[in-house]
């Protein structure tokens, strides 16, 4: 029978246990070990069955285990305390209310307010796929370590991401549990009525989308959800929360559009219902979020905020905006037809009283190559940003050069974004034993103060857990893909718990290269198989739902590891997740992740591998790339020259993998000397924990999050009220306007010594330039050479600028002259230029505004000088 109506019946705890019911609520349980062996000690069968979900363990547990815990002073005892320790970190001055964080003298942001797509805190709230999600999650949880005070806003999916499972020839089957938000960690924010609170957005036609805001509460931080499934919205505008990347284009459009417009207005909500600060930072992780800037170009556009005109409220906007980009491949941002785009914003859509036209030009694609009938989120992030970041150098380095032409006539290496390497939870991903390690052990905390053998028998148990884990899943598995129990008795040999132990899980793009590992059956079969120095591989990964070539490498996995003579030795567990990484990074000796660089904008599950004291073999890529040290793991060459094809340069790299494992890896972790120890193994385990763990950390992000772009971003928020912003937009109209008319016309050069082309070191040249501003005054301008190294084709390398002085009124040609020294610091070849740049207080890069006008001519008779 099908039930009509469903409720969900919530537990009434006796008085004495009320407490339980706040500390299941707020997810800092999940990276709080003591936390959960309270919730262990309730009911242990019944913490089994719930996963380690509180909210489903209290649902669940009897009236009679409740009465009796009511009476036990003991576990009452141990309760108060956890309580009282959870109100003491919510509300106790952490980092953040002592560091300084914002420098002498200044307020640090009132509080941030931090949107992304998805959010993975805990397998117990699944919304999110893959790594920016878990990011996400990591930043919530670390600001809440540091008592930063952001808000979290994201979306609810009802349907969240897909669970993956294996039809019986391997073929990814996906499917959709729908989940209930009563039984997820998670309160409806209710207006003083008691009525659910809602934003509400307008759609073309006459329709509206209505979104109810559940609450999450991660530690310190509120994260706040949007849910479409609510009863005043039509069926079809029920369903745009239903599953996260589903759906066409448009059902994306509208997810975008509750996530960024109706973010803002419930984050307004929940400041006006709760008194929380409001936000001074909007920071958008992944373009996703863009519309928030729209929104708040609205909002500034109202009476009550001053009625700013688009562009002075586009400054205002950008100031106190920061915008992280994830990914280095053009095919991997988010763009709309521009038709639909502009069918949902001006009149009958949302925003009504902002300039359509001004929101389409945002997103259009200005540079060569641009296509002109789409509308591309990461080009709007970027103008509605003033401060922009990738998430490793590397990436920071690949994103200038992908969004270059955004910024004509600058090298890539000025183009304002910058790098913010990604980090990792500590207490959400490293094993409890780890970050213990010995009860009173000398030297290092955590495991790496254990001795040589203790460390090493720490190592194999949890090589152990993860193999009996491994079997129970692969056995689950196996039960589902239709195979009878008396057949499977071969899983109690799956592993052992003394062989090098590989993991590699991860989405299943195709850059990430699943079946690398294949290329040579022969030559892998050898090294799971080998006598004495065998191999062991844990494989996990989700295909999207819409690609197939990625559930087909699934399969050529699954079927290569279903084959008997290596299933003991290589195995794919499906449904890869938060619950299963947590088991999956502590068990492993070597993380392996082999994608096309630089393809991998930063990686996070190497950090996770590297807490728990697993070395990492890894293409150099990503945070690899600026983190690898042979102490630490092992550097996997490379063929990403231009010049080889994609099927030689997996062949050349899996060569080079297989190699590795053969000369390098195995030999080191079998090489057993006194007392059966790997000597060099153990001392790389220790390097790692002790050099590479302090890196890798969330806390070293969030810092710099909050030192390098939140602090800058408020403090340029707070200077842009309605007038300086007017004023700046003001302003840079008048640069703007100007500009096609201003122009270095004369440069002169003279050498202290010297003559020619040739100039001595330490010797000084004398600049006398002559540069046209139209109407523009010297203030409005930064005159500079830029000097340095000089390439076969005259480019200048790693340039330096001086800026030069005005020196008296203009000629009469109304040209002004300006004037400065340059010293020869280097030998060799040599040049500058000139250039003249847009200057403001405001700006918060030179590059800004994208405009610099530069001598017509290079070379001795020219404008610009050489000197050889
Ligand atoms: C860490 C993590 C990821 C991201 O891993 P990458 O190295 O970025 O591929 C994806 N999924 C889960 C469940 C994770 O824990």
């Amino acid at each position: 029978m099908k039930a009509i109506r469903r409720f969900s019946v919530r537990p009434v705890l006796p008085e004495p246990l009320r407490p339980l019911s706040e500390l299941a609520r707020n997810l800092r349980w999940s990276w709080h070990p003591e936390t959960c062996d309270l919730f262990r000690g309730v009911d242990p069968e019944g913490w089994r069955t719930a996963g380690g979900d509180p909210v489903r363990l209290l649902s669940g547990v009897s009236a009679a285990r409740l009465e009796s815990l009511a009476a036990d002073r003991d576990f009452l005892d141990r309760l108060a305390e956890a309580a009282a320790g959870l109100r003491e970190y919510r509300t106790g001055p952490r980092w953040y209310q002592t560091a300084g964080t914002a420098g002498p003298g200044a307020e640090p942001p009132a509080a941030i307010a931090y949107f992304s797509p998805e959010f993975g805190i805990t397998a117990a709230l699944p919304q999110y796929s893959g790594g920016l999600g878990i990011l996400a999650g990591d930043h919530l949880k670390t600001a809440s370590d540091l008592g930063v005070p952001l808000i979290g806003v994201g979306l609810l999916y009802r349907r969240g991401y897909f669970r993956q499972s294996l039809s019986r020839d391997g073929w990814q089957q996906e499917h959709y549990p729908l989940l209930d938000p009563n039984e997820l960690p998670l309160a409806p924010l209710r207006e003083p009525g008691g009525r659910p609170a809602r934003v509400t957005l307008a759609l073309p036609g006459g329709r509206s989308l209505h979104a109810v805001i559940w609450e999450a509460r991660v530690g310190r931080v509120p994260l706040l959800l949007l849910d479409s499934d609510t009863e005043e919205n039509e069926p079809h505008e029920r369903e745009v929360t239903d599953r996260l990347y589903g759906g066409g284009s448009e059902h994306r459009l509208l997810q975008e559009m509750l996530l960024g417009i109706g973010g803002v207005r419930a984050v307004r909500a929940y400041c006006r219902l709760t008194g929380h600060p409001a936000p001074e930072v909007f920071h958008t992780n992944e373009g996703h979020a863009g519309f928030l800037g729209l929104e708040r170009i609205r909002e500034l556009g109202e009476a009550e905020h001053g009625s700013l005109d688009f562009g002075s409220a586009l400054e205002a906007v950008r100031a106190g905006t920061v915008f992280t980009t994830h990914t280095p491949v053009p095919a991997g941002i988010d763009r709309f037809d521009r038709d639909l785009v502009a069918r949902h914003f001006g009149d009958g859509g949302e925003l009504p009283g902002v300039d359509a036209g001004r929101i389409l030009e945002l997103g259009t694609e200005t540079y060569p190559g641009g296509e002109p009938h789409l509308f591309n989120m990461a080009v709007m992030g970027l103008r509605l940003a003033q401060r922009a970041n990738g998430v490793s150098l590397l990436h920071g380095r690949v994103s200038r050069g992908m969004f270059a032409g955004l910024w004509p006539g600058f090298d890539p290496e000025e183009v304002p974004i910058g790098s913010v390497t990604n980090g990792v939870h500590a207490p959400t991903w490293t094993a409890p034993e780890v970050l213990r390690g010995a009860p009173d052990g000398p030297g290092a905390p955590g495991a790496a103060g254990l001795s040589d053998a203790g460390l090493w028998e720490l190592r194999r148990t949890l090589r152990e857990r993860l193999v009996t884990e491994v079997r129970e899943r692969l056995y689950a598995s196996w039960r589902q893909r239709g195979a009878a129990a008396a057949e499977l008795g071969w899983i109690d040999g799956v592993l052992d718990p003394d062989v090098l132990t590989i993991g590699f899980a991860r989405r299943v793009p195709s850059y990430k290269r699943l079946t690398l590992m294949l290329r040579d059956r022969e030559r892998l079969i050898e090294l799971l198989l080998h006598p004495e120095r065998p191999v062991q591989i844990v494989v996990a990964g989700k295909a999207h739902p819409a690609d197939d070539g990625g559930k087909r490498l699934v399969q050529e996995l699954v079927r290569f590891a279903d084959d008997p003579r290596v299933r003991h030795r290589l195995v794919f567990l499906p449904d890869y997740g938060m619950a299963m990484a947590q088991k999956l990074y502590p068990g492993c000796d070597v993380w392996l992740n082999n994608p096309l660089r630089p393809l991998e904008a930063c990686g996070t599950s190497g950090m996770k591998a590297a807490l728990n004291g697993c070395l990492n073999l890894s293409v150099l890529d990503g945070w690899w790339d600026e983190w690898f040290e042979p102490d630490f793991g092992w550097a996997i060459p490379t063929a990403d020259g231009p010049a080889t094809d994609e099927d030689r340069r997996d062949d050349l790299e899996a060569h080079a993998l297989y190699e590795l494992l053969e000369q390098r890896v195995t030999p080191l972790f079998y090489d057993r000397g006194a007392a059966g120890l790997p000597g060099r193994w153990i001392e790389m385990v220790r390097r790692t924990l002790t050099e590479l763990g302090p890196k890798v950390l969330a806390e070293r992000m969030v810092e710099s999050y909050v030192r390098e772009l939140y602090a800058p971003a408020a403090r340029a928020h707070r200077r842009l009220d309605a007038d300086a912003a007017r004023e700046l937009a003001a302003w840079k109209a008048k640069v703007r306007s100007a500009w096609p008319r201003v122009a270095v016309d004369h440069v002169e050069a003279e050498a202290a010594h010297g003559n020619g082309g040739t100039a001595e070191l330490g010797s000084e040249l004398a600049l006398r330039v002559r540069v046209a501003l139209d109407t523009l005054v010297p203030e409005d301008v930064e005159v500079q050479a830029v000097a340095g190294r000089v390439d076969g084709e005259d480019r200048i390398t790693g340039g330096r600028a001086v800026p030069l002085k005005p020196s008296g009124g203009p000629d009469t040609e109304g040209r002004r002259l300006y004037e400065g020294r340059l010293t020869l610091e280097r030998t060799g070849s040599f040049g500058f230029t000139v250039r003249v740049l847009p200057a403001h207080p405001l700006l918060a890069d030179p590059a800004e505004l994208g405009l610099t006008a530069v001598p017509q001519e290079t070379g001795p008779e020219g404008a610009g000088v050489l000197m050889r």
